[in-house]
């Protein structure tokens, strides 16, 4: 049986509330749809641990930076309930726009200082959008865990340290990055590609092992980065928009990996941003 729908905020809460009070844990799986094997590795990771799981699906318009970008994102509903049947998860809270974002909604949720950085600076906005409706979905969903994916991995520093700073109650589990048997990071923009785009774009990924590589082996920074651009670029991708090594929790700037790191990358292939981001040592 596919899951049961929930449209209204009221009827999430009752659920939660009905499950907290017979002492069930309650984990979230926050999603913008378009469901695929990464979301459906935070919903086995949920269902192991928690009693009862909801799965979000809602296209959030405060975090994104374009109105296009937000009307070319993929919506798939019935595939997507049709997906998660087999996981026989609790409920599927689906709400429209006006049930998260009512008349008079007047409140941002902003993290400051992760959010300076990469895409905090190429998408302005972006991070209070997702820290907004993440408090508002930890909230009505009453969650004790919250699963995310290291594939958009400054959002699950922000998501976690907000939760921690607002005292949400909502643990933040992070979850590994999964991929296509080429190596792209599986993503919901990835069915926004042309065929064609799609036979490029796992160069991204590969153009960052290979600097990870050099970089564990004490490969100088900038050279290393300036051959992997342009192996992007040969691979077709229009525009690198930041390729950098942080801190692995505080995302601080860093040229040597001297702790765990990780690199972080976004690039423009075919009208479509890509990121990625993997483990340096
Ligand atoms: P999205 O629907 O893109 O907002 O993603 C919802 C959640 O799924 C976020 O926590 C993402 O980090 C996670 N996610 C997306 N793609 C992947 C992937 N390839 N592997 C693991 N988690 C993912």
């Amino acid at each position: 049986m596919t899951p049961p729908i929930i449209r209204k905020r009221s009827a999430l809460r009752d659920l939660a509330t009905r499950w907290k009070r017979s002492g069930e844990t309650v984990g979230v799986v926050p999603t913008m749809g378009a469901l695929h094997q990464g979301h459906l590795s935070l919903v086995r990771a949920a269902k192991k641990e928690c009693d009862r799981v909801i799965v979000t699906v809602f296209v959030n318009p405060k975090q994104f930076n374009s109105p296009e970008d937000y009307e070319n994102y993929p919506r798939t509903e019935e595939e997507d309930a049709r997906k998660l049947t087999p996981f026989e998860v609790d409920a599927v809270y689906a709400p429209d726009g006006a049930e998260i974002y009512p008349d008079g909604f007047a409140t941002t949720v902003s993290v400051s200082g992760l959010t300076d950085a990469l895409c905090g600076v190429h998408r302005p906005g972006h991070f209070d959008g997702v820290a907004t409706v993440v408090t508002k979905l930890f909230t009505q969903s009453m969650a004790d865990r919250a699963y995310f994916g290291e594939k958009d991995y400054q959002q699950l520093q922000v998501v976690t340290r907000l939760s921690a700073d607002l005292d949400l109650g909502t643990a933040v589990v992070p979850c590994p990055t999964i991929r296509e048997e080429d190596g792209l990071a599986m993503s919901s923009r990835n069915l926004l590609l042309s065929d064609r785009a799609r036979t490029w774009a796992p160069e991204l990924n590969r153009a960052m092992e290979e600097m990870a590589d050099g970089l564990l082996r004490g490969g100088d920074f900038e050279t290393l980065k300036t051959e992997a651009i342009s192996r992007i670029d040969r691979a077709g991708f229009t525009e690198v928009e930041y390729l950098e090594l942080r801190s692995a929790d505080t995302l601080e700037l860093l040229q040597t990996a001297d702790r765990p790191a990780r690199l972080l990358a976004a690039a423009w292939l075919a009208g479509v941003r890509l990121i990625d981001n993997i483990a340096v040592g």
